[in-house]
Order: structure tokens, then C-alpha cells, then sequence
């Protein structure tokens, strides 16, 4: 094989593996984005459970003042009753009253019902507390996690890249700027020729060129891609 052709393989190598972790490093953020997401959701359902206790809460003490008026009503309309001569405004006021204790108990048995409510809803915040807290240490581990992965990846890539530096260093200059934009559009930019075949785009080359890239003795691009051949099986 063509000793120009063998740096390239391996520059072609370290192409691929820094193209890799570019890929991984792009994912990162939005992986990181998807754990935010998920612990903001968790917070706010926890938030949702809270807000409905202190609905349930504000409801219940609004009622609670009602039913007082509502006993304080009737406390004045009975000393009224006891200074009343009138036996009309006697049998009012005796309605009032009954109607007022009427709408009391009515208060109360929802006051009941809400206390129920805070009750269920006071052992939901416990779960979802415990929930959300889970959630949150996952996503920190997961972040933690993420954090290394990059560290890990940038370190390799700056391996990779002054390595790759080096050995570009030893290739001809046009040659090497053939390559780079061989690999950036076509993926890969040095391939073998095998039983004839182009391995880049698949098709089936010339005697002559088949000839040439076997003769080793200069660099031969696939007459349908471009790409840079080499003699493969
Ligand atoms: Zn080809």
C-alpha cells in the first residue's frame, strides 16, 4: 500500500473516533435539558398537592368565619326575642334563628368534608414530597454522571486532535485537503476497492482504474465518487 495512502488510513481512524465524540458531546445538552424538564415536572405537581391544601385551607377558615356570623346573628336575635313585646317580630326572629342554624349545619358538613380533603390531601404531599425528592437526587447523580462523561470525552478529543495534528503534519498539503473535504461530505474518504467494487459508493470500476489503485504507485480517486481508493481483497 501506498505509504501516503497508509497515513491517511490512520488520520481517516482518528477522524472518525473525534467525529464520534463531537456527536456525544452534542447530545449532552440536550440530555441535561431532558433532566431539568424531568425534576421541574416533579416540582411542580409537588406544588400543584400544596396549592390544593392551601385552597382547601382558605376555604375552610372562610367558612369558619361565616358559621361565627351566623352564631353571633343568632345570639343577638335571641336577646331581641326576650325584649320583644310583639308577638310578630317574637315568631320572626324565631325564624331567623332556625333559618340560620339551618345554613350552619350546612356550613359544618362542609367544613367536614374539607377537613377530609386536607387530611387525603396532607398524606399526597408526603408522597409527592418523597417522590420529588427521589426524582431530584436521580437527576443529580444523572447530571453528575453527564458532567464526567464530558470531562472524559473532551480530554479524549484532545488527545485525538493533536495526535491528529501530528500525523496530518507528515501528508502532502493538497493531498490532505482532498481528504478533509472527502470526509466532511461523504463520510469516509479513503476506501478499498474490492472484487472491483468501490466500497464508498458501491460501484463497479474500470479495468483501468482497478489496474492503477493495484500498481500502488500513486493516488487513485473512485471515478463515480472521488473518493481515494486503495487495493482491498
Ligand atoms: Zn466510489
Amino acid at each position: 500500500m501506498l505509504p501516503e495512502i497508509e497515513k491517511l488510513l490512520v488520520i481517516q481512524d482518528r477522524d472518525r473516533k473525534i467525529r464520534t465524540l463531537k456527536q456525544e458531546l452534542k447530545f449532552a445538552p440536550l440530555e441535561r435539558k431532558e433532566l431539568d424538564e424531568k425534576q421541574a415536572e416533579a416540582v411542580k405537581k409537588l406544588e400543584a398537592v400544596k396549592l390544593k391544601a392551601k385552597e382547601t385551607e382558605v376555604e375552610r377558615k372562610k367558612l369558619e368565619n361565616e358559621a361565627q356570623a351566623k352564631r353571633d346573628s343568632i345570639a343577638k336575635f335571641q336577646t331581641q326575642k326576650f325584649q320583644t313585646r310583639k308577638n310578630e317580630e317574637f315568631q320572626a326572629l324565631n325564624n331567623e334563628i332556625k333559618r340560620f342554624e339551618g345554613e350552619i349545619q350546612v356550613i359544618e358538613d362542609r367544613e367536614l368534608e374539607l377537613m377530609d380533603t386536607a387530611e387525603k390531601t396532607k398524606g399526597q404531599i408526603a408522597d409527592t414530597e418523597k417522590e420529588t425528592q427521589a426524582v431530584k437526587s436521580q437527576v443529580a447523580r444523572q447530571l453528575t454522571d453527564i458532567a464526567a462523561k464530558i470531562e472524559a470525552v473532551e480530554g479524549q478529543l484532545k488527545e485525538l486532535e493533536a495526535e491528529r495534528a501530528t500525523l496530518a503534519e507528515a501528508v502532502d498539503e493538497d493531498l490532505l485537503d482532498t481528504f478533509n473535504s472527502l470526509f466532511a461530505t461523504k463520510t469516509e474518504a479513503v476506501v478499498a476497492l474490492e472484487h472491483g467494487v468501490c466500497m464508498g459508493c458501491h460501484m463497479t470500476l474500470t479495468t483501468q482504474t482497478m489496474v492503477r489503485v493495484k500498481g500502488n504507485r500513486e493516488i487513485v480517486h473512485c471515478e463515480q465518487c472521488g473518493r481515494i481508493l486503495y487495493p482491498g481483497e
